[in-house]
């Protein structure tokens, strides 16, 4: 078989990989703490889950437009124009199984070959994969620890060049957990609409924050036309299984965004979009409980870290991560995260599986029971003293 040069170039999500070798390990008997997906454990709230089989008992189970149901669209808008201060209508929107097609849609339709894209790292391993994908030059810019894991705005401005199509930032941050601050993104949009670049604004943990407040970089006037904000419900309302998210864009960008849609998906299921639009209308206490819930296992499991000898960990300020810092460990963040696993049951991401900056640091989902995450971190210490 002879693959198409550019399947080389295709990376992956590593959270996958290390999720299916746990699930090997629990199938031969092992005891595995699952702290590697980033995943609510939380069942989806009755009311969204009402709403899918009222649709599938009412016939919601048909094709519908590439760009989604008109309903849903009007429902992002609203929102959308709610939670981020701006006028968005419903041609903006296009709603996808999930919101990882928007940033693969996106990318396929605005980096040709040669083109750059700055992206952050560590960061979402898919943003490198696909620009890689797709035949651009995928630019890292670095999230040092030392600045709260927030990319340097100076630093920025110097990776900028002719060919720069695109900018990607992810606010509250995979796998980081920081947070880019209202002065950071009015720097990048300084920089975007002095240079003509779009941005692909992640938005996906926008609703996950427990100090501080989300900024959209779409606000910042002028910047409505050159933002993607990508966002979805996988997170938010614990629906990763669902596969429902969406992208808001300027028109033009949305009509082919969905053409794209159609070349590929066709179009987002009916019954989970009925069900979509009860999330964002329906009331929105079981969030609250849950980003609660969230915040407590934060202050549990940064604790906890840091109290592990050779570790050290920043308190994240949104989604559901943490990264230490295993460099006094003296391992390589890879070898480390394999070890933990195979010898102490405890599933943990190398911060490398989130590119080459995430040396020297793992990552941990703590999207799980407090019970849970206290196990993991004993198992985790038992572990670290036999490294000597
Ligand atoms: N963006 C970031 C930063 C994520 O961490 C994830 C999921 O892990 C996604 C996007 C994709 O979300 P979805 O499951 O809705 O495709």
């Amino acid at each position: 078989m002879k693959l198409a040069d550019r399947m080389s170039r295709l990376g992956t999500e590593t959270a996958f990989e290390v999720l299916a070798r746990a699930k090997q390990l629990e199938a031969q008997g092992r005891e595995i703490v699952h702290l590697e997906i980033g995943e609510p454990d939380f069942d989806t709230p009755r009311n969204i889950t009402d709403a899918a089989i009222k649709a599938l008992n009412e016939g919601w189970t048909h094709y519908n437009p590439s760009a989604g149901l008109p309903d849903m669209r009007e429902t992002i808008a609203q929102y959308v124009s709610n939670t981020r201060n701006i006028k968005v209508n419903r041609d903006q929107v296009v709603v996808t199984p999930g919101a990882k097609p928007i940033m693969f849609f996106c990318i396929l339709a605005l980096v040709n070959e040669g083109d750059e894209v700055i992206y952050p790292n560590p960061g979402f391993p898919i943003y490198e994969s696909v620009i890689e994908f797709v035949g651009g030059k995928a630019v890292p810019i670095q999230l040092r620890e030392e600045n709260d894991f927030r990319l340097d705005t100076d630093e920025l401005k110097k990776l900028v060049t002719s060919k720069t199509k695109l900018i990607i930032i992810n606010s509250p941050h995979n796998p980081t957990g920081g947070i880019l601050t209202y002065d950071d993104l009015k720097a990048i949009a300084d920089i975007a609409l002095s240079r003509d670049i779009m941005v692909l604004a992640d938005e996906i943990y926008s609703r996950i924050i427990y100090e501080g407040k989300h900024h959209s970089i779409s606000t910042f006037p002028g910047m409505q036309e050159k933002t993607i904000i990508l966002d979805g419900f996988s997170k938010t309302y614990a629906m990763t299984g669902w596969r429902l998210g969406y992208g808001v864009m300027r028109e033009d960008l949305a009509v082919l965004i969905a053409k794209l849609q159609t070349n590929s998906n066709s179009c987002t299921a009916s019954f989970t979009q009925r069900a979509g639009i009860e999330a964002l209308t329906g009331p929105q206490d079981e969030v609250a409980r849950m980003d609660a819930e969230f915040k407590k296992r934060r202050d549990v499991i940064v604790e906890g870290l840091c109290s592990i000898p050779r570790i050290g960990c920043k308190t994240p300020s949104g989604a559901f991560y943490v990264f230490p810092n295993v460099k006094k460990i003296g391992w390589e963040a890879k070898k480390l995260a394999d070890y933990i696993l195979n010898e102490g049951g405890v599933a943990v991401l190398a911060g490398t599986a989130f590119g080459k900056f995430g040396e020297g640091y793992i990552r941990l989902s703590y999207a799980n029971s407090i019970e849970n995450i206290k196990k993991g971190l004993s198992l985790l210490e038992k572990t670290l003293q036999k490294i000597k």
